[in-house]
């Protein structure tokens, strides 16, 4: 009996130390010593002596994944991303590559592509890892952005979605922005595609008021101006902040059409709800100081310039006592000498985010018309 419990036990012990032996040889290689000194150099941010350490380990034992891995995202950082690209293509064949390194490979080559600007290989490895059963939101959120750069809008469409249900959020609210934004896009290039985006958009919410934007864009680009004009008048009087968007576009083809006067009522009717809106002011007071009615054109000005001070609205004041009052107009001259008027800034109202170029998209949050001037 005693002898049984010694063979057992001294069974137990070479097999425990052959299991041993049998880990050493992977142990020992993810722990060499150039792959550590690769690593210390990366803490170090000594990257050139990082890339050498790293490209030693692997010369001295091709199987060590881990620093050719590290060595071709090292390399695409650095700026040469065909480099990367080679070297992470080369592992992805190797065989038996474990399921974990064969994720990280996956990600390594998509940021590969993407740095190449190569979206739709890159979205191909997007969804590789995504059957993986990877869940990571960020990557939905990459995908979408390759789907946009190569123009692959109903893709787009679908990954928009998954987005928002993800992040738990209004999917109502975002899909009606995020289809009203491509068919915006959508306008100059293909506008029957803009027009069945712009439909998407109104079966999500059909009181989202930039559609009517929007569709102003399209029936102006179809040549349908009147429908155009009533879809723009729609917009200002739902968000009149956004006037500096069609203001102009809306005296032009009432000026086409002979009837300019109405611009004035326009701005007339949004002032009784919004009086103190400045887009509508300055549209409105120039068309009066266009018109010759200096009094009233200061009227309105000096009101919002006690509201909402800002040199926009100083220099229009400017120009209204440069005809009423001489002795006026020196004195706001005066107040410019050290307030020069930059250029217009506009601010995302989602992310605060400032920036001097208007676009429909916030660069920095990436939400759609969120972007408004700023008055200060
Ligand atoms: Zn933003």
């Amino acid at each position: 009996m005693i002898y049984l419990t010694f063979i057992l036990i001294f069974l137990f012990v070479v097999l425990w130390v052959l299991a041993v032996m049998r880990r050493k040889p992977s142990a020992r290689k993810n722990q060499s010593k150039e792959y550590i000194k690769g690593l210390e150099a990366l803490l170090d941010n000594d990257r050139e002596t990082a890339i050498a350490y790293f490209r030693k380990a692997f010369e001295k034992d091709q199987n060590n994944t881990a620093a050719y891995l590290r060595l071709g995202d090292l390399l695409r950082e650095d700026g040469s991303p065909e480099k990367a690209l080679r070297i992470h293509q080369n592992l992805m064949v190797k065989p038996a590559l474990p399921s974990s390194e064969k994720k990280r490979v996956l990600k390594s080559l998509m940021a590969d592509y993407k740095a190449l600007e190569k979206y739709k290989e890159a979205a191909v490895y997007i969804q590789k890892l995504l059957r993986t059963g990877i869940q990571d939101i960020s990557l939905h959120k990459d995908l979408l952005d390759f789907y946009e750069n190569i123009g692959e809008w109903d893709k787009a469409k679908e990954e928009k979605k998954r987005t928002l249900t993800l992040e738990k959020k209004d999917a109502k609210k975002g899909m009606a922005e995020y289809c009203t934004y491509v068919a915006g896009k959508l306008v100059d290039t293909s506008i029957d595609k803009a027009k069945s985006f712009i439909k998407t958009a109104e079966r999500y919410d059909r009181d989202y008021p930039f559609i009517h934007y929007v569709k102003g864009l399209i029936g102006y680009k179809d040549g349908d101006k009147s429908f155009a004009l009533n879809e723009w008048k729609n917009f200002i009087q739902k968000v009149p902040k956004a006037a500096f968007l069609v203001g102009t576009k809306i005296e032009e083809i009432l000026f086409e059409t002979g009837k300019f006067s109405e611009a004035a009522k326009i701005y007339e009717g949004i002032l009784e709800k919004s009086p103190l809106e400045p887009e509508i002011i300055m549209l409105y007071a120039n068309i009066l100081i266009n018109q010759g009615n200096f009094k009233k054109a200061q009227d309105i000005l000096e009101q919002i310039y006690e509201a909402r001070p800002n040199n926009q609205i100083l220099y229009l004041l400017f120009q209204v006592y440069e005809k009423t009052d001489k002795n006026k107009a020196l004195e706001i001259a005066v107040k410019f000498q050290d307030n020069v008027i930059g250029n217009a800034r506009y601010k995302c109202k989602e992310c605060n985010y400032e920036t001097e170029k208007f676009d429909w998209k916030c660069d920095y949050c990436g939400a759609h018309f969120s972007l408004f001037r700023v008055w200060d």
